[in-house]
């Protein structure tokens, strides 16, 4: 069976919740395309306002984060089940900015995904390597370790729902976008991997997007690829652009 394209936007820590609603009705009519699956990913503060203002469109909203812990002590910090309460699909978890910055490792995400699935959310896992390991030769053999560690006790029926982002760290916020070639050879490791993991109908279930200065230029060559089901946008998913990304085949 045909997967079907996920179109996801990544607002990062951008939009406060006026300037989050404004957009969401700017592009509410520009990303009305029921053939694929369109997602706005938005900072915590945005989910409230944008699930309301998001009512009655095929846009679903996702959190770019979350914490594995049911609630409790954790000061700053939000839950899945909150997540849930208010209206939230789909999770980011693991981004590279995550991985960096904020030094979430694997153990930590495995936990964040199990939670993930548990509470009902999509988990949109992202994994991708530096260039220092492209140029190394290791880019393959990196991503299959973040995915396993992170996917540790996730069941097959599970993984078949979830969707995985190839994003190579090089090719995030700079406007450098891995060429087709090497975007849909690591989007197909990871299916491999999983594959190999799993069995061949999860494989062929599980949703791989590429991410990393996807645009309205470059989103039909990349998203006609057999193994890329749609991508993970950061900066044009913030402009009307995110309307032509969604209908790229137009
Ligand atoms: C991202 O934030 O996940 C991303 C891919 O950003 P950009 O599209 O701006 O490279």
């Amino acid at each position: 069976m045909a997967r079907k394209k996920i179109i996801a936007g990544n607002w990062k820590m951008n939009m406060t919740p006026s300037q989050a609603v404004e957009l969401v009705n700017t592009l509410k009519p520009l990303v009305a395309n029921d053939d694929v699956d369109v997602v706005f990913c938005v900072p915590a503060i945005d989910i409230v306002p944008v699930v309301e203002a998001a009512k009655g469109s095929n846009i679903q909203v996702g959190a770019e984060n979350m914490y594995f812990e049911e609630k409790g002590a954790y000061t700053g910090e939000i839950s899945a089940p909150m997540l849930v309460d208010a209206g939230v699909k789909y999770v980011i978890l693991g981004h590279s900015e995550r991985r960096d910055y904020f030094k979430e490792d694997d153990a930590l995400l495995n936990k964040k995904v199990k939670k993930a699935f548990e509470a009902g959310l999509t988990p949109i896992l992202c994994c991708g390597e530096t260039l220092e390991q492209r140029e190394m030769g290791i880019a393959v053999d990196f991503i299959r370790t973040q995915i396993k560690s992170d996917l540790v006790g996730v069941s097959a029926d599970q993984v078949k729902t979830m969707v995985i982002a190839y994003e190579p760290i090089w090719a995030i916020g700079t406007g450098k976008t891995a060429t087709t070639e090497q975007a849909e050879e690591i989007c197909k490791a990871v299916r491999d991997c999983i594959a190999e993991v799993y069995d061949q109908a999860t494989a062929d279930a599980v949703r791989v997007q590429y991410g990393g200065s996807v645009n309205a230029g470059n989103a039909a060559e990349l998203f006609a690829q057999p193994d890329i089901d749609g991508g993970l946008v950061g900066g044009a998913s913030l402009k009307p652009d995110f309307g032509d990304i969604v209908n790229y085949k137009k």
